[in-house]
């Protein structure tokens, strides 16, 4: 249900971005959606408990994706398995982290996995 929810404003999203802002073929598209959520990003540290500028920074996120030539179904497909892969990870204890600072996965598995296969 909720895949089907997303499926649908993808392609919502899709149909407007074309018609408004040109095809996602058109050159440097990408370019100006990152530029575009770097203003977002500022407007959010201005600002942080506005919602609408938390969407203006996931609606972009989309819009970056499409523009790459992703569909729909594989945007609504890689959000789901990127929250599982973070679901999976294996994180430190919050409260060991400086508040204010991202909170990184521990990589140990992934560069002992990489440190075997030179
Ligand atoms: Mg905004």
């Amino acid at each position: 249900m909720t895949e089907l929810i997303l499926h649908h404003h993808l392609h919502r999203q899709r149909d407007f971005s074309e018609r408004t802002f040109g095809p996602y073929s058109r050159p440097l598209r990408t370019e100006g959606a990152i530029d575009h959520i770097k203003k977002e990003v500022r407007e959010i540290e201005a600002n942080p408990a506005d919602l609408e500028e938390w969407i203006d920074l996931a609606i972009l996120s989309f819009e970056g994706a499409l523009s790459q030539g992703y569909s729909p179904e594989a945007i609504a497909a890689a959000l789901e398995a990127k929250q599982t892969k973070n679901e999976n990870r294996k994180w430190p204890d919050w409260r060991s982290v400086e508040p204010g600072k991202a909170i990184e996965h521990d990589r140990t598995a992934e560069v002992l996995e990489r440190s075997a296969y030179p």
